[in-house]
């Protein structure tokens, strides 16, 4: 009998609520449905479909809005091997050849365990940080040594065949996708494209949520803060700017209470108990965290 293969592929324990990836969930949606529902099913019903399993995700847009968080949540969310995860430079080594065996490395595991067992193998994950850094446009890099293009030319000839295992998934981040060697962005390479982008408000509703989440569990946040008024005052924020803001508001809490500006570095138990992030301590953070996109995406369009 044909059993549905989700506990060998999602961990049972697994909850989505417990994700702590805010304002995400269409992209999470689609993630899941491109590259993950089918590897529910059992291999010989999708192979009645006639399509095999997408084996290149890439996750692209503009600096700390979620996408490595999204792809190592992925990796613990599967049944997977401990996913590898390369910052793309990484790869590069001066010695001849040795860039590209890195690349072949990064697969030799999943290959031998699919040459020895076959579908019933566990999914390899890899993730590539930077992959502008490393994958090019072949012929762009001007330096004359072809380190490179030999690179691209490696991983392409890897994820092509990658075709007969079933058990690889590359994920792919860049904040420019526009650098990287067209070829490696063709079907059956990195086929699945997502945009990750500035969170809108309701979005940043939820990373606030997130980001404070702990201190409101612990009654260390003020009474008068809002996390609504926060969301609409974070216009172009990402979700690692609205940390470094959660952050900053922390320090000037600690601050008031240490007060180096007044010599006050003594605290006693009162002082431990009355520490609490106040709006104020948000609206001061504001003046002090600016977000990189200083101009809407919208106005960019
Ligand atoms: P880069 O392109 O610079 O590598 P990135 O898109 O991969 O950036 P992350 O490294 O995932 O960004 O984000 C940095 C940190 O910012 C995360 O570890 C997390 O704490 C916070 N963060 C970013 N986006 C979100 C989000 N959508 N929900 C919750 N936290 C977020």
């Amino acid at each position: 009998r044909l059993k549905p293969r989700s506990d060998a592929v999602i961990r049972p324990d697994f909850k989505f609520e417990d994700m702590g990836v805010g304002g995400l969930d269409k992209e999470f949606t689609q993630i899941f449905r491109r590259a993950f529902a089918s590897r529910i099913f059992p291999p010989q019903v999708i192979a009645k479909l006639g399509i095999s399993h997408v084996k290149g995700l890439l996750l692209y847009g503009p600096p700390g809005t979620g996408k490595t968080l999204i792809a190592r949540k992925i990796g613990n969310m599967l049944n997977a091997k401990e996913p590898k995860i390369v910052n793309g430079p990484e790869i590069l080594s001066k010695y001849v050849g040795s860039s590209e065996e890195n690349i072949r490395n990064l697969f030799k595991d999943a290959e031998q365990e699919y040459k020895a067992k076959g579908e019933e193998s566990s999914l390899h994950i890899i993730i590539f940080d930077e992959l502008d850094s490393v994958f090019k446009q072949r012929g762009s890099r001007g330096d004359g040594t072809g380190v490179g293009d030999n690179v691209v030319n490696q991983l392409l000839a890897k994820m092509d065949g990658v075709d007969q295992l079933n058990n690889i998934l590359v994920i792919g981040m860049t904040n420019r996708r526009d650098l990287i060697d067209n070829a490696l962005l063709r079907p059956g390479r990195f086929e699945v494209q997502v945009e990750i982008k500035l969170p809108d408000e309701a979005g940043r509703l939820q990373i606030l949520e997130i980001q404070t989440k702990k201190m409101r569990d612990n009654g260390m946040i003020g009474k008068d803060v809002n996390l609504k008024e926060l969301a609409a005052l974070t216009k172009n924020f990402s979700g690692a700017e609205i940390e470094g803001l959660v952050k900053s508001a922390s320090s000037f809490a600690i601050n008031k209470t240490v007060n180096i500006g007044q010599g006050k570095t003594n605290l006693n138990a009162k002082d431990i108990e009355s520490l609490h992030v106040s709006r104020q301590d948000f609206l001061n953070a504001l003046s002090e965290v600016v977000p990189a996109f200083g101009v809407s995406e919208e106005d960019l369009k």
